[in-house]
């Protein structure tokens, strides 16, 4: 088909180049991966990242950080790509939340130059321009190791999935005990996998899935609260605990209200249910 999908035999191959060329030179020859310029791999995974409104809100909290959304319908990847580029080159006067300001590159007078919800101290210094944050027309539900290595990724995110309600359907649900074995492998032990859902029936789906696979353990409320606050535990590695904290809690904030979809909820006034787990070492 014209939208054929592509996908690199190993994380190796890939070119990461155009994704994020201020991390990534391209590949010297045909078919090898692209020399990394920092040491840095792709970190967070947003899996049917919609519209994009999680990675795009938390690049800024984690600028050396990379992320990727992953989303399989073509026009909304090509809406989050522009959308990023429009961010990249027009760093500061873009209100990623308006997407008239997004087509045109620039912000009407007076516009919130930061994304809602986040404190101006955890806003990176200037010069910061989305360079860390891309997206990937992909089917999240296949040939995910061929993208990430064993261990590679620190956070995976599953932000209102489709729900596919008629029970002949549920196989086509982003969360199962195969696929949870695919996202165990490429999360590292002490990452953490994010849920959020306003279909109960979903949320029961995901939760009970998680629960009986043995490499996930759930946090509480209160250690969902207390995330980042060990020294170290940090993604950017070790930091003030405060400070990390602080992102931490950003990330719950915008798990819950910076996506599209969240939004729309928020409006309808419908209800969300959670979870995060962390995911267990190694047996
Ligand atoms: N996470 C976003 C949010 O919270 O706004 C989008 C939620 S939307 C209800 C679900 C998204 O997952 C859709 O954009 C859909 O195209 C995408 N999706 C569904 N199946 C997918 C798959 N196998 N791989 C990648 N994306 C997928």
């Amino acid at each position: 088909s014209i939208h054929h999908l592509e996908y690199p035999s190993s994380p190796a191959s890939m070119d990461w180049s155009t994704h994020f060329p201020t991390f990534f030179t391209p590949p010297t020859a045909p078919g090898e991966g692209s020399p990394s310029l920092k040491g840095k791999k792709v970190e967070f995974a947003d899996v049917g990242c919609g519209f994009g409104g999680l990675s795009i809100s938390l690049a800024p909290l984690f600028p050396e950080t990379l992320m990727l959304g992953l989303e399989i319908r073509v026009q909304v990847t090509q809406y989050v790509s522009d959308k990023i580029r429009a961010l990249r080159l027009n760093p500061g006067s873009v209100d990623p939340d308006n997407a008239a300001d997004v087509e045109a590159g620039v912000a009407p007078e007076g516009a919130e130059k930061r994304p809602r919800g986040i404190k101006p101290a955890l806003m990176p210094s200037e010069g910061y321009a989305y360079g860390n944050v891309s997206v990937l027309r992909a089917n999240a539900m296949k040939f995910l190791p061929n993208f990430f290595e064993k261990g590679q990724l620190s956070k995976i995110f599953f932000l209102f999935p489709d729900p596919h309600f008629k029970a002949r359907k549920h196989k086509a649900r982003i969360i199962s005990p195969t696929l949870l074995a695919e996202y165990a492998y490429v999360l590292r032990p002490g990452g953490l996998l994010y849920t959020i859902t306003d279909v109960p029936d979903l949320h029961i789906w995901m939760t009970s899935h998680l629960a009986s696979f043995p490499l996930f353990a759930r946090l509480t409320e209160e250690e969902i609260d207390n995330l980042g606050y060990e020294s170290g535990e940090g993604v950017e590695g070790v930091e003030s605990g405060e400070l990390s904290r602080e992102r931490e809690r950003a990330v719950m904030e915008a798990v819950k209200r910076r996506t599209e979809e969240g939004k729309k909820v928020e409006r309808n006034e419908g209800g969300k249910e959670w979870s995060v787990w962390r995911r267990l070492p190694d047996p």
